[in-house]
């Protein structure tokens, strides 16, 4: 309505009554109120237009209808005019409208922005350019114990660090350092990690990002149950889970390190206590008991560990202890005894009263000198010794034990190349029937000839080939050639074969024997194996099911070197067992001693009813076959009266003799019998 009025009293002025002041006047008005058209109703495209229009409009058309061009191209300017202010308005209204979407839109990323921050299982702070919090969460405010995340603005690390010195939970020297790690990262902008740890136990990781510029940010993340499961994988890495005692890889690692420090030339030792019979405990008294024994194994050498006294388990029943700074040789070992001697004491476990006893082997060397591994080993050898020695006790090592060792390993690798070139040879030792004074049996035995040293005792090298694990290698060689040779003699004369515990730890073994059986034809009831006690000892379970196979193959079976091990009765009658071989060192007194014949007698008498046939090993001279005759009366006899082991050949020619003291022992067996 004001527009149009004022337009028609503008059109009045232009057109009907035409007077320079009312024309004028009408002008002003009409302009001027334009001006606010823009201001007034830029929300509304539509009353702008028809604002403008409705000023202008008559305007134009007043203009226009005056007829002369002057005033014609008057009216035609209130068409630009025109567009001009309706712009104007649109673009007013544009700016404003993006200014308050925009900040709708600012107001929703931040409240986005947040819930994300405050629902963040870290602790975030934003720094700015003076290294004060301009933004934190809600994890960080939980983190330092502030009520809010507002309480932290503002505020430096350093202070919220203060806050937790103040508290007792961190320390100031660790503050400082990591203070002055995130400045400087963050001031160089780089990215850092690093480590707080409280003193209640909780860590916390604090990684900075350096934003140029821009803000900083820190980090802070609660790692404290990864850090445990670090520290427990660490400690389970280096430590032994039953003694707590560093184990074999953190021994090595920290003995290096201390001897990689210090003074080149000072002394060091190292020692390692092996615990003896170890087996016999856990075997006898159960795991149980064995791991107490460890442990208070462990217990005793722990009590003399100390910054120079490095003490480790190095699995099994093995420790090994580092001594660095020795002073002496003569401290050296009067430290050693000490230890020794707390070793030896009782201990009780679970009820068990036990006299630990052990072993140990010792090296002393400079530390310039010293390379652990290599060190090691000769601690190992001089425990050898010690072992050998008769345990219980300990040996310093010698530089002749290296040389020793040097010549068992030639010797190891001579053994193996005879095994591979099957070089070995099997010689037959008759084995003599008290009855008929003829060969009823021989044993196979083993020799090898060393193209240097010459013959080798079997003595020493089964035990060497049990170690290399080429034993089986061995025994299968042995029953092979037995059985060939075997089948060419005399029917009446069977074989046997000694087996080694190691060759009870498979069933290939069994495969053998069916194998040389198979392929030479031989009764099976020709052959017989000998085991010993400590075969039997090994796991029971396994070998008596593999010697009850053989039973049922048909193989006979004889328990070797009787007496000399554990020597328990049950065997006689619980395992599958066709004879007893009593060890010769029953007969090596048996002249002099009456306990020795009694003991032989018992054992014949012992066996006899159990079906068992007895062979007494070892008959050297002519006094004990008599004895044997008279008193004793075993099945069988074995030793150097009747020969050392022959050549297959040899077993062959004899196999008809009757030994010329027949009828002399006829005699006095029959004396004896009346
Ligand atoms: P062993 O089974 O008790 O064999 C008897 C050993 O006593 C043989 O020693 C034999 O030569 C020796 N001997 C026989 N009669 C007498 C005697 O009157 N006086 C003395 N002082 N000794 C006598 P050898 O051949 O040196 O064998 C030693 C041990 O080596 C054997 O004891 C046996 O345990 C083992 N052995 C030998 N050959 C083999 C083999 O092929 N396999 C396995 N696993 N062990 C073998
Ligand atoms: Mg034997
Ligand atoms: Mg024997």
């Amino acid at each position: 309505m004001q527009a149009v009025a004022i337009g028609l009293f503008c059109f009045t002025a232009i057109y009907l009554i035409v007077d320079p002041f009312t024309q004028m006047a009408a002008i002003y008005l009409c302009f001027g109120s334009i001006v606010t058209v823009a201001g007034r109703n830029y929300g509304s495209p539509r009353m702008v237009s028809v604002f403008t229009s409705a000023f202008l409009l008559p305007v134009g058309v007043g203009l226009a209808l005056r007829g002369d061009i002057p005033h014609i191209l008057l009216g035609l300017i209130m068409v630009p005019f025109y567009l001009i202010v309706v712009t104007t308005a649109a673009q007013v209204r544009q700016v404003l409208f993006s200014a308050v979407t925009g900040h709708r839109q600012a107001r929703q990323i931040a409240q986005r922005f947040d819930r994300a921050l405050n629902t963040m299982p870290h602790g975030l702070v934003m720094l700015d350019s003076t290294g004060r919090i301009a933004v934190a969460n809600a994890e960080a405010a939980h983190i330092v114990a502030a009520r809010s995340p507002d309480n932290l603005i503002g505020r430096s690390l350093k202070s919220l660090m203060m806050r937790g010195i103040a508290a007792g939970l961190l320390d100031a020297g660790e503050c400082d350092f990591a203070e002055a790690q995130l400045a400087t990262a963050l001031r160089e902008g780089r990215d850092r990690k690093l480590f707080l740890n409280f003193r209640d136990g909780r860590h916390l990781e604090l990684s900075s990002r350096a934003g140029g510029d821009e803000l900083g940010v820190v980090i802070f993340e609660d790692v404290t149950a990864r850090v445990e499961t670090e520290e427990k994988v660490r400690f389970m890495a280096s430590f032994d889970g039953l003694t707590g005692l560093a184990n074999r890889a953190f021994f090595h690692e920290t003995v290096t390190k201390i001897l990689a420090t210090g003074e080149r030339q000072r002394l060091c030792g190292l020692a390692v206590f092996d615990l003896d019979d170890f087996k016999t405990i856990n075997d006898t008294l159960g795991h149980p008991v064995g791991d107490g024994v460890i442990y208070a194994v462990a217990e005793r050498l722990n009590a003399f560990a100390d910054e120079d006294v490095i003490v480790s388990r190095f699995g099994g029943d093995e420790f090994m202890v580092f001594f660095n700074n020795v002073t002496s040789e003569y401290a050296f070992k009067s430290h050693l005894e000490q230890i020794f001697a707390a070793l030896q004491e009782d201990v009780d476990i679970a009820g068990n009263m036990l006299r630990i006893q052990c072993s140990a082997g010792a090296v002393l060397a400079l530390a310039s000198e010293i390379d652990v591994d290599q060190i090691a080993v000769k601690a190992d050898l001089a425990l050898y010794r010690a072992k050998d020695g008769g345990k219980a006790g300990w040996r310093l090592f010698e530089a002749s034990m290296d040389a020793a060792f040097r010549s068992r390993q030639i010797m190891k690798a001579d053994l193996r190349s005879a095994v591979e070139a099957r070089s070995l040879r099997v010689v037959y030792q008759p084995i003599i029937s008290m009855e008929s004074m003829r060969i009823s049996s021989c044993e196979a035995l083993c020799r090898w000839d060393h193209p240097e040293l010459g013959p080798i005792s079997p003595a020493v090298f089964i035990p060497l080939a049990e170690e290399m694990g080429i034993i089986s290698q061995i025994s299968a060689f042995v029953v092979a050639q037995a059985c060939i040779e075997c089948v060419k003699w005399p029917e009446q004369i069977s074989v046997s074969v000694n087996l080694s515990a190691k060759d009870f730890r498979n069933r290939a073994i069994l495969d053998k024997i069916c194998d040389a059986l198979a392929s030479t034809g031989l009764a099976p009831h020709r052959l017989e194996i000998e085991v010993t006690e400590t075969a039997l000892l090994d796991d029971k379970a396994a070998t008596r099911m593999l010697l009850d196979e053989l039973k049922d193959l048909g193989v006979r079976i004889a328990l070797d070197d009787f007496g000399t091990g554990y020597s328990s009765l049950s065997y006689l009658h619980t395992l599958p067992l066709d004879k007893v071989k009593i060890d010769r060192s029953f007969l090596l007194d048996v002249t002099r001693s009456q306990r020795s014949l009694e003991f032989l007698k018992g054992i014949v008498n012992l066996s006899r009813p159990l079906g068992l046939s007895v062979t007494i090993e070892g008959v050297e001279t002519f006094e004990q076959l008599k004895i044997l005759a008279r008193e004793v009366k075993p099945d069988l006899a074995q030793g150097f009266l009747f020969g050392a082991a022959l050549t297959a050949s040899g077993i062959d020619t004899m196999s008809n003799t009757v030994w010329p003291f027949a009828t002399e022992i006829r005699r006095v067996d029959h004396a004896a019998r009346h």
